[in-house]
């Protein structure tokens, strides 16, 4: 075969030759300038019609990947990218294109602008208008949050929200009596509720509001409750006539008979109704101990006291940890115990 531009011999490209092919072909061009929408509160860019947050480079792959328009007769292509700032907004960059055409392998260097253009994404335009799908409420059943329940309750709502793209929380407060978290999913909301739940021995509920239309339908918004239960770890409950310290709360709460010190675990509904007391552990001088039984000082009284020791339980030192209530004193299990 010859190239029927200019003689030469050898394989064609439709009729002419590799040379007088990529003479007559741009094969791959971009436009002078590709602006790209930034959200100047998030930094997200908006790709096609997706906000997402990449790094600036990714945003410019992605972008370019829709772009580059490339002739019919280009096969299999790939590129790769450099960006050159000129400043925080504007970007040279030089892009590095290598084609098939046929079974020719051919490379083209084009070169473009990228303009970042500040604007504001759906997330945070609905953020800043305080827009909420669901309130997600933490109280506890008869008693305060502690500042430990609450800092440790508000973390683990944040890091959810943290780790999601789009939502993010429009109004938040903190009471001695729980929290309110105004939040942009309801799906969101009602995960966390679950899992809030779960982690400690809570009760969930959820009640839905009548708030408006949209699209033709009813549009709710829902309040999420989870009912903290009114024990904490350490407190000691009167669970049927039984004393047991509360160990861990979870989807089931694990509990120490004070008596034995046998564990067991009840479900939270087992447990509603339970007399709780917060009864923390004090010392008493150890007076004299037998395999079953010790004799302490009361604390309050002063006087000598006998108590029944759990089994395999051996005091050393002058003092034990005791519990008093109107049950009786019982030694106090440590958390290793
Ligand atoms: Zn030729
Ligand atoms: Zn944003």
């Amino acid at each position: 075969m010859f190239c029927v531009e200019c003689g030469a011999e050898g394989k064609v490209y439709e009729s002419v030759c590799e040379k007088c092919f990529l003479k007559k072909h741009k094969l791959a061009k971009l436009p002078d300038a590709l602006d790209i929408e930034m959200c100047k509160e998030c930094g997200a860019f908006l790709i096609g019609s997706k906000w997402m947050k990449v790094p600036v480079e990714r945003a410019i792959e992605m972008v370019l990947d829709v772009a580059i328009s490339y002739e019919k007769v280009v096969g299999n292509s790939r590129f790769t990218v450099e960006c050159y700032p000129e400043d925080e907004m504007n970007f040279s960059i030089k892009v590095h294109c290598d084609m098939y055409v046929d079974d020719l392998r051919t490379e083209k260097d084009l070169k473009s602008r990228v303009r970042l253009k500040p604007s504001q994404c759906l997330t945070c335009t609905r953020k800043k208008s305080m827009y909420y799908e669901a309130i997600l409420q933490v109280r506890a059943d008869g008693r305060d949050l502690s500042e430990e329940e609450l800092d440790r309750i508000t973390e683990v709502v944040h890091k959810r929200v943290d780790a999601s793209t789009d939502t993010f929380i429009s109004k938040e407060e903190r009471m001695h009596t729980g929290l309110d978290f105004y939040m942009g999913s309801n799906n969101l909301a009602r995960n966390l509720s679950k899992e809030l739940a779960s982690m400690h021995s809570a009760q969930e509920q959820s009640s839905p509001k009548l708030v408006g239309m949209k699209d033709g339908h009813d549009l709710y918004r829902v309040t999420y409750l989870v009912r903290l239960p009114q024990y904490k770890v350490g407190d000691v409950i009167n669970h049927q006539g039984t004393l047991y310290q509360v160990r861990r709360t979870a989807t089931t709460v694990s509990v120490m008979n004070l008596e034995d010190w046998k564990l067991q675990k009840f479900t939270p509904s087992e447990l509603v109704g339970s007399k709780v007391k917060e009864c923390l552990p004090v010392k008493a001088v150890l007076l004299a101990q037998t395999e079953s039984e010790m004799q302490i000082m009361d604390p309050d009284t002063l006087n000598t006291v006998t108590i029944k020791k759990p089994e395999g339980f051996q005091a050393s030192g002058e003092e034990v940890s005791i519990i008093k209530c109107e049950k009786g004193i019982f030694v106090a299990p440590s958390q290793k115990d």
